[in-house]
């Protein structure tokens, strides 16, 4: 089970690592947006919800934890009326270069700290971080017709940019629970009834389960196992909302599982009274079988 709870952060855009790693990551691949302005990194949510919100749609409520831009020094890190200024160390570059047996690595300015600025007054809100961590409640409309597996992007929803950087963004992936009786492919949904084997001989009515709670079918006499019913419009919305699926039901006939001695005797007699009219297929086959083997 995923945690609802729970966000994933991935490394989609820059503003994460540090350290050494970090550092030589960045350089290796020519990221060097870190020391200036950093866009907030992506975040990923993993939402679980039931089958039945899938098909209908739902409104959700999400507690996110993430980083967002400080409201006081706005993500310049400096305490409202102090200055920013270029590094002295790694002028401006937010790097340095150690050597390391035959590289040169690059390494985030001890000074400012990959910054490349440096500030006379740290900000007392964020630390001169120019980001803190926030919990946000966030609304989360799962349209009807969603299907596992799916993908919510909710622009500008991501962590905070670094130094005035645009935010990420949001990704909702949508799990949704399989169902007991349903199974879904698209918008058609499909579910297996029993039906006693007297009811399928003689015909009657079947109550079957839908999502918006029973309905009937008529069983004709005579009906095979496996035969497909179906119900229009009981299946699931599309998601732009245009069109709905079917329900199809497929019965199936369910042989008797224990018998009293009466019913036996009774099943007996009618077994004794059968004949090619009964059982037309089972006649026919033996019939071709009986000419394959002559
Ligand atoms: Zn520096
Ligand atoms: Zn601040």
């Amino acid at each position: 089970m995923h945690d609802p709870f729970e966000v994933f952060r991935e490394v989609f855009g820059s503003g994460g690592g540090g350290g050494i790693f970090g550092s030589i990551f960045e350089e290796a691949f020519g990221g060097n947006e870190r020391s200036s302005r950093g866009r907030g990194s992506d975040l990923r949510y993993d939402m679980q919800i039931s089958f039945e919100e899938a098909a209908r749609g739902c409104e959700k409520e999400v507690t996110i934890s993430k980083m967002e831009t400080c409201e006081v020094c706005s993500g310049s890190g400096a305490a409202p009326g102090s200055s920013v200024s270029t590094c002295s160390t790694c002028r401006g570059a937010g790097q340095v270069y150690v050597t390391r047996g035959f590289f040169n690595v690059a390494q985030a300015c001890p000074k400012c700290h990959g910054a490349g600025q440096t500030i006379d007054k740290p900000c007392p809100t964020c630390h001169a971080a120019g980001r803190m961590e926030k919990s946000t409640k966030i609304k989360i409309k799962i349209p009807a017709g969603i299907e596992d597996g799916s993908r919510l992007r909710s622009s500008g929803q991501g962590e905070g940019g670094s130094r005035g950087g645009p935010p990420g963004d949001l990704y909702i992936v949508v799990h949704v629970d399989p169902h007991d009786i349903f199974m879904r492919e698209g918008q058609d949904l499909f579910c297996e009834v029993p039906i006693s084997f007297a009811k399928a001989a003689l015909g009657g009515e079947l109550k079957v389960p839908t999502l918006d709670g029973q309905a009937i079918i008529k069983i004709p006499a005579g009906t095979a196992s496996g035969k497909l019913f179906r119900l229009r419009g009981k299946g699931v919305t599309a998601l732009n909302g245009r069109s709905v699926g079917d329900l199809h039901i497929k019965v199936y006939v369910e042989v008797p599982a224990k018998l009293t001695v009466e019913q036996r005797a009774k099943l007996q007699a009618f077994a004794d009274s059968c004949n090619e009219e009964t059982h037309p297929e089972e006649q026919s086959f033996f019939r071709k079988a009986k000419e394959f083997f002559r």
